[in-house]
């Protein structure tokens, strides 16, 4: 990775802005354009994709395809399925007493983005806002993770030859180039990653006023009753947490149940891991690495944390950790204070529903929570008295393949969304239009002064019951 020249980002910006500025992102043909280009290079070069995904994580091909290459080429292929329906201005119906008059929201592009990408999906999470952006009308700066370096310099050589470059530009780099673009002014920020840094960009967005979204991540909960066949619930959780070994931001963090049922759930979650990758994971070309030494570190310390009964084993050579299933955990330790992004399942017994729901929300609101659970009356409560970002029954982490299910966070885990149609309002803006005809001149013999008793009976009997519109 070659990280950009800090001197160049102004000028490369204010090129992106005049591009803008002159209207080249607008019409919808050059979107189309764009978002056509930008496929063929993800299935021309997805072996390319494949490899730098394989060496800065040891993802596993089909894995890289079905998380990050392929689910880049479906967004695409709804966005283009779409795109003329978004953007069409939308009539809304006008209240009597403005009529006649028609009234439209027109999506407008808001100008210059800045998406930062995290590393864990460095592909999917650097581009798919990208393609909201580009469907939007805008002109985009992508900044992809410094710590998936292959993929950053894959992005960094590809993109800008088959997009359109006066109105696409990638800077690689770490914490300067960022700091660097986070000086300039965007009319938008995507910005994927912890909630640290989230503050960090928030505060810098504030200073120009630019609105921002905020992608991030928390301590998404499991909670899982006698209801469900166990042995189902365990390989979905198990397939859900131990994916990119477990550095995955909806990734279930922990699993919240009575003593019988975590009894029984145990066994059953070890024999699926098995299943997913065999009895030497370390030797399984389908289960993936830890990022890098610091995390590899970080989460080797949460072993400390409890017991594990299954797993345990890590080579910091390999930056290897074994899918980790960890019993005795006091519910105040770090691995239960920290979003654990990471392969380590801590098992927590509460006494019940009440219980799980209290842990639950005497925390901040996650990403995600998921509840096994057959009976209606859980889930409900689930639904009404919890708040995160999304809410899975019987699955993890699948609500994001879902288009017109949007994808965020609230409170600690982020604010704003997008994927499908909300990625592409997430970058417009909503300009309302309105249009009264000056013939037949309704507001001065309504409600302009001079107020007349004619007037103000209007007013007083008329104009406040009018608001709504008319059927
Ligand atoms: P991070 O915040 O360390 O890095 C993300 C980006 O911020 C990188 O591009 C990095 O260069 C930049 N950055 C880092 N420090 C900076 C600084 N001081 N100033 C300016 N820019 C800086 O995040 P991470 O460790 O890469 O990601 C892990 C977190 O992201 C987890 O909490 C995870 O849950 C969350 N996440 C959320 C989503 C989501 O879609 N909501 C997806 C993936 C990850």
């Amino acid at each position: 990775m070659t990280a950009t020249a800090l001197q160049r980002i102004p000028t490369l910006v204010a090129g992106l802005r005049h591009s803008h500025s002159r209207g080249i992102t607008r019409p919808e043909e050059w979107r189309r354009e764009q978002l056509t280009r930008l496929r063929a290079l993800l299935q021309d070069r997805g072996a390319d994709f494949e490899a730098a995904l394989r060496s800065d994580l040891g993802k596993s091909g089909t894995e890289a395809r079905l998380t990050e290459i392929d689910f880049l080429v479906s967004e695409i292929d709804h966005a283009l399925a779409h795109l003329a329906r978004w953007m069409r201005p939308r009539r809304v119906r006008v209240p009597l007493a403005v009529q006649p008059a028609s009234a439209r929201i027109v999506p407008e592009p808001l100008g210059v983005v800045l998406v930062i990408a995290p590393w864990n999906y460095p592909l999917m999470l650097a581009l798919s806002p990208v393609i909201g952006a580009l469907a939007a009308g805008n002109a985009v700066v992508v900044k992809p993770s410094e710590l998936a370096p292959a993929t950053s310099t894959l992005i960094a050589r590809l993109v800008p030859d088959v997009l359109d470059r006066r109105a696409v530009a990638v800077v690689e780099g770490g914490v300067p180039e960022t700091t660097a673009l986070l000086a300039e002014r965007f009319d938008h920020i995507f910005y994927t990653g912890s909630a640290r840094v989230g503050r960090i960009v928030a505060r810098a967005a504030a200073e120009h006023l630019t609105p921002i979204t905020l992608e991030l991540g928390g301590k998404s909960p499991v909670y899982v009753d006698g209801t469900v066949p166990l042995h189902l619930a365990a390989q979905r959780i198990a397939w859900g947490k131990f994916m990119n070994a477990g550095q995955t931001c909806v990734a279930p963090d922990y699993v919240l149940g009575r003593p019988e049922v975590l009894r029984e759930l145990a066994p059953l979650l070890a024999e699926a891991v098995h299943h997913l990758y065999g009895s030497a994971p370390e030797k399984n070309p389908d289960y993936g690495r830890i990022v890098n030494a610091a995390q590899f570190d970080r989460l080797v310390g949460y072993l400390a944390d409890g017991d594990a009964v299954l797993g345990g084993a890590h080579d910091a050579e390999q930056r290897f950790i074994a899918p980790t299933l960890l019993t005795g955990v006091d519910r105040a330790a770090p691995v239960m204070r920290d979003e654990i992004f990471g392969p380590i399942l801590p098992l927590i017994e509460v006494s019940g529903l009440d219980d799980a729901l209290t842990f639950v929300t005497g925390r901040e609101k996650p990403l995600a929570a998921y509840v096994f659970s057959e009976n209606a009356a859980v889930r409900r409560r689930w639904e009404h008295e919890t708040s995160s970002g999304a809410l899975g029954f019987d699955v993890p982490a699948l609500h994001l393949v879902v288009p017109d299910l949007p994808f965020g966070g609230v409170g600690e885990s982020g604010m704003g969304a997008y994927h499908g149609e909300r990625s592409f309002r997430t970058f417009s803006h909503e300009k309302s239009v309105l249009s009264k005809p000056l013939s037949p001149d309704t507001l001065a013999a309504t409600i302009m002064p001079p107020f007349t008793a004619r007037k103000d009976a209007i007013v007083r009997r008329w104009v406040g019951k009018l608001r709504e519109p008319r059927v």
